[in-house]
């Protein structure tokens, strides 16, 4: 007799917001997907490691309920092999992707946001004590503005960063 059970992930009601908090979030729900219903190619090469989407069936997300299958009245055109716990896989790989891009993105713009104000402070740091002052503001303005960012400025430079990337 098999004792062997299977293994679910959890299944929250509830999103995780501590964990969402600090890190940018894209519009779609679904990672795999992106909401198309279609596994983005980069995810099925991981599977499919030589998958042209011009030649191969569609592999269908079957972790979201996103795909309009009745938009193709011919079935015989998906590639429906990538079941729900699959999708959940990819899913997780690419959010964690996404997190890391984000994160890399931000400690690059900190990065040089350090540098800008350092090289200002170095310049001047010879100057009377009455420039030293106005340098100061100069850094300290500049370091608001970059906290001043919104979100849907972070959402721009992230898109114009993953473009390459999502073209894969
Ligand atoms: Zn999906």
């Amino acid at each position: 007799m098999n004792n062997e059970l299977p293994k679910f992930e959890r299944s929250p009601i509830l999103p995780n917001v501590e964990e969402d908090k600090e890190i940018w979030q894209p519009r779609w729900d679904c990672f795999c997907c992106q909401d198309t219903g279609q596994i983005q190619a980069h995810l099925v090469r991981l599977i499919i490691s030589d998958y042209d989407p011009n030649r191969d069936r569609i592999p269908v997300c079957q972790g979201c309920n996103k795909f309009d299958r009745h938009n193709l009245r011919d079935y015989g055109v998906l590639d429906t092999r990538f079941d729900l716990f699959l999708c959940k896989k990819l899913d997780a790989i690419s959010r964690a992707d996404w997190k890391q891009v984000t994160e890399k993105q931000f400690e690059k713009y900190k990065k040089q946001l350090d540098i800008t104000t350092g090289q200002i402070a170095k310049t001047h740091s010879l100057a009377s004590s009455d420039r030293t002052s106005n340098d100061e503001r100069e850094v300290q303005q500049r370091k608001a503005e970059v906290e001043a960012i919104s979100p849907e400025e972070w959402k721009a430079m992230n898109e114009s960063y993953l473009v390459g990337k999502k073209d894969e």
